[in-house]
């Protein structure tokens, strides 16, 4: 049983460690590490010794200071507590004169080091083997040996299975410090590296033929992510040995990875548990896994990642090249941990470790240096500053597909790969990223291979207002539904109103996101922005409910960052035609949407059906349209004698208008709609193109709102006389925009009985689209034009489109 740092970290982790051992009923040897922090601390110590800083005194205080009063805490009985602070200060006092020598001499060689940073796992193995109840101790320096080879203190493996064989005999609990080891040649001590104890304790259990090797940790296992970053990550409950190994090899810190190796050998299983949760049944890891469908089991990266590229036209068909690469590279210890090589053979990439990168280039330079200089090879080439991740699974060699899936999630989250591999055991494909966007990758794989049960879709709703609030609760109501019918999951992730703003990853409570914005933080685009582009989140729906050209101005960043947009927000759409070209061009090579359906018709099908016909071949030639739910009400209203000031009024108190009736009245929404709907169609409009004829005169449109109100019954009559005249000729008044070839206009038109917008009741729209095969009989579409509840309906029927389900 072997138990990390943070498990004899503090008093409630080392007393939870008392009884997971004492619990056990066989044999068991117990494998430490130093308390949480300490090797680091320990190493800080000295190097601050070195360059003579004093402080390295009061360091060193703090860490006696921490084992003095954990042992205090936890050992009740005086007489051991005694015997055991006696072992710790000859410890202490033997560390402290070392580390006085450091000071003195301002010299710290790789041998002291290793002398210093010894002293964790031997200070901490003291007072786990006083703690635990008839616990021997013994120095693992007596059989975990190692030699010197490559610069390197590496583990001498028979030597070592010998030793512990013979060390152990029928103990029913030992303490063992992990991590250190002795040079079998001169007795130096040394360490097996960081996060060795782990391998510690699997040569331990390989050699005394163990039923299992338990390490116990912080977490509930192995996880398919590394769960500091990604928070969704989850416990696998059982692993292959070349799964577990593929994945420690590639950064997943839960194990060190040579540990798997000698047990693997011995087919001991290895249990992953948690001290601070020791009913957790945490992961096995074994040979051998029943039942196994997932063809993906976990991900794990590393960063620091350089890539190294030999390349040369020389290389083609030549053997030997590769040969000469990992034989020079390995002749210096460089560990190569990918490599990529096209079929055309002319050039090779290599990913090694950033610290290694420079000796690595140097190396290779010098073994092709004939080469080189002959042309027939370029000086190598590297890149840093990248990452490696690798997704890891054995049941993917039954699985097509898998690479596609990855390279397809990437793609569609805008992420380039710079490099990739797969083994032909198919177990585990590796690629390479920049390091930047690793944080990304690791989300936008594990939410695709993961949490794939579901299509998750994230949204971020700007805008709280009708059309907003209508909209989130639309979801509210909708959400469970459209998980269990459609494996769909909306998770709202941002909402923002114009001043403030929440995000959560995990999703917003829709129950009370009010009360929630409320006690947020002051927001403001700026921020809105940082925070969208900044949460990297996989699937993503910026959803404008505002009217804001700020929030409009954001989409260019967002589609370029693959967010999918949908905008109620008609001021982009309408606004300069290069910018609209623009966002749909960027949509269309990111692979993302922008979407406005709403903007024409509220609910309506109308951007859509344009988008459907030219798709399939047909050609809009011309377009009519009532576009004005609140105009046309005005309309109906003076049909039926209703003086036009007190027509303009009940639009106004029944919520059809704007506050102000006089943005709807002078035409310019509707000029915005047949804007867009030309683009839609196909033709460059620009807003001032369209000829305009306003509802009213233009001096109407000076001054404040109250002077407007009080001249307006002015207009009474004239209204009336005209009203009266069409209603004799059998017509009525409607306010049409159309296009015709390109050519737009907005005007008040006098329709007679047999015009389809004759009969237009109440507040709503119709557009007529007159195409090449709708020539003779255009084709209307009709209905309720306006209101937030049809909005928002239409917002979500353009979310729901981009989940493509
Ligand atoms: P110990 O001190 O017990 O040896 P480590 O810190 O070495 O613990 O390893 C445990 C940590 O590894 C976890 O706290 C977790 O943050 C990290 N980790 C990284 N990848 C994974 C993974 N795939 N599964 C579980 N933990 C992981
Ligand atoms: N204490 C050592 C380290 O921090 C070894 C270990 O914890 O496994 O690296
Ligand atoms: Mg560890």
């Amino acid at each position: 049983m072997k138990f990390g740092g943070t498990s004899v970290g503090s008093t409630e982790s080392i007393l939870s460690l008392k009884r997971i051992v004492e619990a056990e009923k066989g044999q068991v040897v117990v494998v430490v590490s130093a308390l949480g922090g300490i090797t680091d601390q320990l190493l800080r110590t000295a190097r601050m010794a070195v360059a003579g800083d004093t402080a390295y005194q009061s360091e060193f205080a703090q860490m006696k200071q921490r084992h003095y009063k954990m042992a205090s805490e936890v050992i009740k009985d005086v007489q051991s507590r005694d015997r055991l602070l006696d072992e710790l200060e000859e410890l202490l006092e033997e560390l402290r004169s070392i580390y006085q020598g450091v000071y003195l001499i301002r010299d710290l060689s790789p041998k002291t080091e290793a002398a210093i940073v010894s002293y964790g796992e031997r200070l901490s193995s003291r007072i786990v083997a006083t703690l635990i109840k008839g616990a021997g101790w013994k120095d693992s320096r007596q059989f975990i040996k190692t030699e010197h080879k490559h610069g390197k203190h590496i583990l001498d493996s028979d030597l070592t299975h010998r030793l512990v064989k013979a060390a152990f005999s029928e103990e029913p609990r030992v303490v063992v410090p992990g991590f250190i080891s002795q040079d079998k040649d001169t007795d130096e001590t040394t360490n097996l590296g960081r996060g060795g104890s782990d391998y510690t304790a699997s040569i331990i259990a390989a050699a005394l033929d163990a039923t299992v090797l338990e390490i116990w940790t912080d977490v509930d296992g192995f996880m398919t992510a590394d769960p500091r970053v990604i928070h969704t990550a989850y416990t696998i409950q059982e692993l292959s040995y070349i799964e577990a190994m593929e994945l420690c090899h590639f950064g997943a810190k839960v194990i060190y990875p040579p540990t798997i190796y000698p047990v693997c050998v011995k087919n001991i299983p290895i249990r992953v548990k948690n001290t601070f949760n020791p009913e957790n049944p945490g992961t096995v890891i074994r040979d051998h896994i029943e039942n196994d469908r997932k063809p993906i089991k976990g991900i794990s990266s590393i960063s620091g990642t350089t890539l190294i590229t030999v390349a040369g036209l020389s290389m083609v068909g030549v053997i030997g090249v590769n040969r000469r690469i990992f034989t020079t590279l390995a002749e210096h210890g460089i560990s190569v941990f990918m490599v990529s090589q096209a079929s055309s053979e002319n050039s090779t990439s290599i990913g090694v470790r950033d610290e290694d990168a420079d000796q690595a280039m140097a190396v290779l330079n010098q073994q092709f240096q004939k080469e080189i200089e002959m042309g027939a090879m370029f000086p190598m080439q590297a890149e840093r500053g990248l990452a490696t991740i690798a997704i890891v699974g054995e049941n993917m060699k039954h699985t097509p597909g898998i690479a596609g899936k990855l390279f397809g999630t990437l793609g569609r989250s805008g992420i380039s790969v710079i490099a990739c591999a797969q083994g032909a055991s198919e177990t585990n494909i590796s690629f390479v990223v920049d390091s930047q966007l690793l944080r990304k990758s690791l989300n936008v794989l594990h939410d695709s291979f993961f949490l794939s049960e579901y299509n998750v879709l994230n949204l971020f709703i700007c805008g709280v207002g009708t059309v907003g609030s209508n909209l989130l609760e639309q979801i509210r109501t909708q959400r469970l539904e459209l998980m269990e019918k459609r494996r769909l999951k909306l998770n709202v992730v941002g909402i923002a109103s114009s001043r403030r703003a929440i995000f959560t990853r995990d999703g917003i409570d829709l129950d009370n996101y009010r009360q929630q914005l409320e006690e947020s933080l002051p927001s403001n685009t700026e921020r809105l922005k940082r925070e969208v582009l900044g949460m990297n989140i996989f699937n993503s729906v910026f959803v404008d409910c505002t009217a804001s050209g700020e929030v409009a101005a954001l989409y260019q960043d967002l589609l370029e960052h693959n967010i999918s947009v949908v905008a109620a927000n008609k001021t982009a759409a309408s606004g300069p035609y290069d910018v609209y070209k623009q966002l749909k061009e960027t949509a269309l090579t990111r692979g993302v949407k922008y979407r406005f359906e709403t903007n024409v018709g509220a609910g309506l099908p109308i951007i859509g059906t344009i988008g459907d016909l030219r798709a399939s071949g047909d050609k809009v030639l011309r377009i009519q349209a009532v576009l004005s739910g609140t105009l046309n009400f005005i309309c109906n209203e003076l049909a039926h004698d209703v003086p036009f000031s007190e027509a303009v009024r009940k639009a106004k108190d029944l919520g059809y208008s704007e506050p102000d009736p006089r943005i709807d009245l002078s035409g310019l929404d509707v000029l915005r709609k047949i804007v867009i709907l030309s683009r839609e169609a196909g033709y460059h409009v620009e807003q001032q193109d369209v000829e305009q004829a306003p509802f009213l005169p233009g001096e109407f449109f000076q001054g404040d709102v109250e002077e407007f109100w009080r001249r307006l019954p002015s207009l009474d009559t004239a209204f009336q006389h005209r009203c009266a005249k069409l209603k004799a000729e059998g017509k009525c008044l409607r306010y049409v925009a159309t296009m015709d070839h390109g050519k737009t206009n907005v005007q008040l038109e006098e329709v007679d009985k047999q015009h389809p917008f004759f009969q237009l009741e109440g507040s709503n729209n119709a557009v007529m689209l007159t195409t090449e095969r709708y020539r003779e009989f255009p084709m209307i579409i009709q209905g309720y034009g306006a209101g937030a509840g049809v909005t928002a309906a239409g917002v979500f029927a353009n979310i729901m489109s981009i989940a493509n389900i």
